[in-house]
């Protein structure tokens, strides 16, 4: 049993998480920040990757509408190498109601999201994909964000801060004496190893989860409302804006152009279960058609692959049923328990939203101040992320750009996401991991059309050469990469991709024999 001693202990590697740990880093406090998972493996890195502006709530709610728009202008700033300025649009298809489109325009003004009716004509100019009977159009300032880049990003800048980052490390305890909790019994999910962290303060910014890490610390009436959505990716870009239908928030009506693919989305689906990653088949027909009333043609192109994400929906409240999720506000929770249940020495986070992330991890570092009757300054609204430096933005060609550099020093590994093999080496060596669906996550390896069919063998083979695995270890991950990928892979089959998946198999089973590998 290991035991660290900290300030501030955070439970939850999602963009909340890691950004509190960022901005207590910041300010001075000595930090660990543990996930029971890789860092954003919870609904952080399964959401729809869309920086809002805040249009989507302008009309229904106007609150969270003025915090999206706030924090989008600051994200835009300090996180700019994560995020793209595809910029928005909202416009009124034939399916919607014409009269929406004026009370939007007021929410917007009402609740200072910037935004600019154009011409209809314009917007199709722009995006020559559009359904040619859209009938009002707006632009607003939406951009999309990658989230692993950011969740990252924060845990390194917290890192060179001083903070220690326990990715794979579980809270299954909560240590509580009388009312004073004083950290926390961790167990690392690699190895089994038990670590225990004294703490200060314990902050839970454990998402979906906030109301089994407050039960462990005994505290009762946490109520997170699970939300599940469903978002699917098309193999390219078939818009280059975020285009949201002029109307009151519902399923499948935004399309996020983000990295090498768009992605549709979402659903809103009551479920009892954060780890519920269910995918129905009627939800994944709808998603389709509803991409068509954006982009007519849009299921003529490949989906890539379909995932679920659990929204953290919190209502305070003690018992008594759940209604429909998305008549719930999106607006964060941060609860006090010394103010809530007398209880101190924790602190829970909850709600919101990624756009939303940096002011959440600024009122709980604020409150941990509190609690510790220390007064120091938030500056995370002004200090940039380590990459985001120089204020640029991601671009979709800044790797084509960086590959044609080195066209010839550097093999390629992954063609679709043009991943060069120095790429592959650096990141499994600094991270000292060999768990390709990490490699993913963090040079989206494999993500592209073929869905890992050609890099992933390739990928596991160069692994291997490093020494840092043995051959059994080398089969186990690339057979677990591909039991994961197929998950998203088959309740989307149709079209070309049947055809690629066909071809994955014969590579994987036909060629390789992967069920047999000596493992
Ligand atoms: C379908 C969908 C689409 C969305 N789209 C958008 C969007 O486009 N834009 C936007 O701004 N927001 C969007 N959201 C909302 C947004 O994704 C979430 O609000 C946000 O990601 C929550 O981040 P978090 O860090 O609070 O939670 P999470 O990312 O879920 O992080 C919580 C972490 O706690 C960890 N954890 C749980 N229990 C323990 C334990 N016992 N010990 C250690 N770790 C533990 C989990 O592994 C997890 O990593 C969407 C949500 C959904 C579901």
């Amino acid at each position: 049993m290991t035991t660290l001693s900290t300030d501030v202990l955070v439970i939850g590697g999602g963009a909340t998480g890691a950004g509190v740990a960022w901005d207590a880093a910041l300010r001075g406090f000595d930090v660990v920040l543990a996930d029971r998972g890789d860092l954003a493996t919870g609904t952080s890195g399964r959401f729809h990757g869309l920086v809002h502006s805040g249009g989507r709530y302008a009309v229904k709610d106007p609150d969270a509408a003025k915090e999206c728009a706030h924090e989008n202008g600051i994200i835009r700033r300090v996180a700019s190498a994560c995020v793209e300025d595809t910029g928005g649009f909202f416009v009124t298809t034939p399916f919607d109601d014409p009269e929406y489109a004026d009370r939007f325009a007021k929410g917007c003004s009402d609740t200072g999201v910037p935004c600019e009716e154009i011409d209809p004509a314009q917007a199709r100019r722009e995006e020559p994909r559009l359904n040619p009977g859209v009938s009002r159009a707006f632009r607003v300032p939406d951009a999309s964000v990658d989230t692993w880049l950011l969740v990252w990003a924060l845990a390194q800048g917290a890192r060179a801060h001083g903070a220690r980052v326990l990715p794979y490390h579980e809270a299954i305890t909560i240590h509580r004496e009388g009312d004073h909790v004083r950290g926390a019994g961790l167990r690392n999910n690699l190895t089994g190893e038990q670590v225990d962290v004294e703490a200060r303060i314990t902050v839970s910014a454990s998402g979906a989860w906030a109301g089994r890490v407050a039960e462990m610390a005994g505290i009762e009436g946490v109520h997170v409302l699970p939300g599940r959505g469903i978002m699917i990716a098309m193999n390219h870009r078939l818009v280059n804006t975020v285009v949201n239908r002029c109307q009151m928030p519902t399923d499948g009506d935004i399309i996020v152009p983000i990295r090498t693919v768009s992605v549709i989305g979402t659903t809103d689906v009551h479920t009892d279960d954060p780890d519920d990653h269910t995918v129905l088949q009627n939800e994944v027909d709808a998603m389709l058609d509803d991409g068509e009333k954006l982009v007519p043609g849009f299921k003529q192109a490949r989906a890539l692959r379909v995932w679920t994400g659990v929204r953290p929906l919190f209502e305070d409240r003690k018992g008594g049923d759940s209604g429909p999720t998305r008549d719930v506000t999106r607006a964060h929770a941060l609860l006090d328990h010394r103010e809530r249940d007398g209880v101190d020495g924790f602190v829970t986070i909850t709600g919101g939203k990624l756009t939303t992330y940096r002011l959440m991890a600024q009122d709980t570092v604020d409150a941990v101040c509190r609690q510790l009757g220390e007064d120091r300054r938030c500056t995370t609204d002004s200090e940039p992320l380590p990459g985001s430096e120089s204020g640029e933005y991601l671009h979709i060609n800044d790797r084509l750009r960086r590959r044609e550099e080195t066209l010839q020093d550097d093999q390629l590994v992954c063609e679709c996401e043009l991943i060069p093999r120095s790429r592959l080496e650096d990141s499994a060596r600094r991270r000292g991991s060999f768990d390709l669906d990490d490699m993913r996550r963090q040079l989206r390896l494999g993500m592209g059309p073929c869905q890992g069919g050609f890099c992933i063998y390739r990928a596991t083979g160069i692994l291997h050469g490093l020494d840092g695995i043995d051959s059994a270890e080398a089969s186990s991950v690339l057979e677990s990469f591909l039991r994961e990928r197929w998950k998203g892979v088959w309740p989307i089959l149709y079209g070309d991709q049947v055809r690629q998946a066909r071809l994955d198999d014969w590579i994987f089973q036909g060629v390789l024999d992967v069920s047999h590998l000596p493992t």
